[in-house]
């Protein structure tokens, strides 16, 4: 009787588990061959790296106790892998190889026959073999029958061999397409496809179990890339990596979203000390020193962290929310986390709105300027006046430049706008040169760092005064020392190159900033306008008085003019006229004024 069942006989080592549906299909076609051969057994033996056996008939469970593979293997069938030549012998006991008469004794085998398994692109696959325990002559048409069955078996692997390798191509690619070929952690992709179900998740139960986003960005690695290479930079972010996978739970996710940023999905979290606690794990798990080829790297992460809230429920705003959180540890201070909180939404939200309307602003020209008179100390008349813009906002009227100014700087529309401040004073103060009492009168116009270091603001200022026809002498530009603690050569280069244009470089909000001393005598400055947190107090506190005093005495030595702003009170004028400060400007004297104001009070001809 022929066994129904046909067993699959591993032949070779620990192969891969072949399909299970490839298995029966050999098996039908074993089962087929030992129909129509009616052969008492058939063995197909495939090569390559399956090296499995697959089989029917009923002798076939006596050979499981011993090899039957080798038969194949025995060199009997070399031929017929490496040809594709039918092979058919009449007894393999009766082989004049004594090896092969002796295999075919003690697996008592008589009659043999083999044909190839040929895959669609010629490549040898295996060996189909029909075997009789009995001596038997193998007829052509035998011979055809088998190779017949064999070539249908053959079409029919190689096709599922080629299903397969599509199929492990298609993984491969799924994997590597959801994956960080650095690190080999989940990608953003499979980060957000992760996090999209933690949410959903979260939507169908109504338990108060939580989940966690960490949001992390190294805080000195663009320094490390700098000065030990890409190659150390990149090791660094491997051990990072492996260092983060230590700090989660099973079912978490460590993933890199790019660069020196990764993030942490944390599922099932109690609440917001609970998300902490991992927080401060994974500081702690990155404060010690990475080696790396001779370097001890010490790195440091800020981390933001955003809790799953109903407030949050789509995945990006989850993301940004964590982001945002980060941002605000790296403005913190670095090196630490922060919690996310709606606040910080909303201030984000109202920011963008503010960039999104400047953006606009900007091409309309929406803004005028204001001025505000400049006095001199030793005659009480006015001498000049400082250019201050605003920002007529359509729907929220006058806004400060000291909301807008910071965005304007951040987002680099402060080039076209300080251009426009710039070509605007020039224009407007060479026109009231005409008017009684403007004769003479200086502008003074505030120039951001960026103006300063990143357009050609020599050539924007010779461009503004030789189209508005401005008298040099009457500009005055005021900088921050940013500019020069920053970028001192060029810095130093640019202001000897207006001096020699014949304009006028104060240095503004004196005491603020660094109040280094020490470059005031290297740089081609006019004057130090002295802050007005200063000036509020001289008439209340002796220090405050004696430390402006002291900077004026050392301006004057210095050959520099000195400008006490935010003067309010005649006692401070008194004070400042003292101490032998020679500018002054303040609500004393006058708010900024619009044009006409402005053109008033020229006309007006005050005198303090
Ligand atoms: P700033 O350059 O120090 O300008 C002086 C600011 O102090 C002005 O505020 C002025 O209105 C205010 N002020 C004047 N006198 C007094 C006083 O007696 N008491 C008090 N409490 N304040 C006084 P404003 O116009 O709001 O400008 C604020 C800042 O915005 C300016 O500070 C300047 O840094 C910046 N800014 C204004 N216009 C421009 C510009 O065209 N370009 C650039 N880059 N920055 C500008
Ligand atoms: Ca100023
Ligand atoms: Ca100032």
């Amino acid at each position: 009787m022929i066994p129904l069942h046909a067993r699959v006989v591993d032949a070779g080592r620990e192969a891969r588990a072949l399909d299970g549906t490839l298995a029966a299909s050999l098996e039908r076609s074993a089962r087929l061959a030992v129909a129509v051969l009616r052969a008492p057994a058939v063995l197909i033996s495939l090569l390559g790296d399956d090296r499995r056996c697959f089989g029917a008939g009923e002798l076939l469970p006596r050979w499981l106790a011993h090899d039957p593979g080798a038969l194949v293997r025995s060199g009997l069938c070399s031929r017929v892998a490496a040809l594709g030549v039918p092979l058919t012998i009449a007894d393999v006991r009766a082989d004049p190889h004594d090896d092969i008469a002796s295999l075919g004794t003690s697996l008592g085998v008589g009659g043999f026959m083999a044909v190839r398994l040929t895959g669609d692109r010629g490549e040898p696959l295996g060996i189909f073999c029909a075997i009789d325990e009995t001596a038997r002559e193998w007829t052509e048409e035998e011979v055809r029958l088998l190779t017949d069955i064999a070539e249908a078996a053959a079409s029919e692997l190689s096709l599922r061999r080629r299903l397969a390798e599509r199929e492990r191509v298609e993984r491969q690619l799924r994997h590597d397409s959801l994956h960080d070929p650095l690190t080999e952690l989940p990608n953003r992709a499979f980060f957000m496809e992760r996090l999209g179900q933690a949410v959903t998740r979260a939507r169908a139960r109504d338990d108060h179990q939580m989940f966690a986003i960490l949001f992390l960005d190294l805080d000195n690695f663009k320094v490390v890339n700098d000065s030990v290479g890409h190659h150390a930079g990149d090791e660094l972010l491997i051990a990072v990596a492996r260092r983060l996978e230590g700090c989660i739970r099973g079912g978490d996710m460590v993933s890199r979203l790019g660069g020196d940023e990764f993030a942490l999905l944390l599922e099932r979290v109690q609440d917001a000390r609970d998300a902490a606690r991992i927080a401060e794990r994974v500081q702690e798990a990155l404060a010690a020193p990475v080696k790396l080829g001779g370097y001890e790297l010490f790195t440091s992460v800020s981390i933001g962290v955003a809790l799953s809230s109903s407030a949050n429920e789509r995945p990006e705003y989850l993301l940004r929310s964590a982001d945002m959180a980060m941002y605000r540890a790296k403005n913190g201070g670095k090196a630490r986390f922060e919690m996310f909180d709606p606040a910080m939404h909303a201030a984000a939200l109202t920011r963008l709105q503010l960039e999104t309307d400047l953006r606009r602003a900007v091409e309309r020209e929406e803004f005028t300027l204001a001025y505000q008179p400049l006095v001199s100390l030793a005659t009480g008349r006015m001498v000049g006046m400082e250019a201050l813009v605003r920002w007529n906002h359509p729907d929220q009227g006058l806004v400060s430049p000291n909301d807008f100014i910071p965005v304007a700087e951040e987002t680099g529309l402060i080039v076209p706008l300080g251009r426009w401040v710039l070509w605007e004073a020039c224009r407007q103060l060479k026109q009231w040169h005409e008017l009684p009492g403007g004769e003479g009168l200086t502008v003074s116009v505030n120039l951001s760092p960026r103006q300063f270091t990143q357009t050609d603001v020599v050539g924007e200022v010779a461009r503004a005064l030789a189209a508005t026809g401005l008298d040099p002498r009457s500009l005055k530009l005021e900088i921050t020392e940013s500019v020069i603690i920053e970028r001192f050569e060029q810095a130093a280069q640019a202001l000897a190159e207006l001096k020699r244009l014949g304009v006028h470089v104060h240095m503004d909000d004196f005491g603020t900033g660094y109040s280094s001393l020490s470059y005031l005598h290297q740089l081609p400055l006019n004057a130090i306008k002295i802050d007005r947190t200063f000036i509020a107090s001289i008439d209340s506190d002796e220090r405050a008085l004696h430390l402006v005093g002291s900077i004026v005495v050392l301006v004057g030595n210095l050959g520099l003019e000195s400008v006490a702003e935010g003067v309010t009170s005649v006692e401070q004028m008194a004070a400042l006229r003292e101490l032998g400060c020679t500018h002054a400007q303040g609500y004393l004297f006058s708010p900024p004024l619009e044009p006409a104001g402005m053109e008033a009070f020229m006309a007006s001809a005050p005198r303090w």
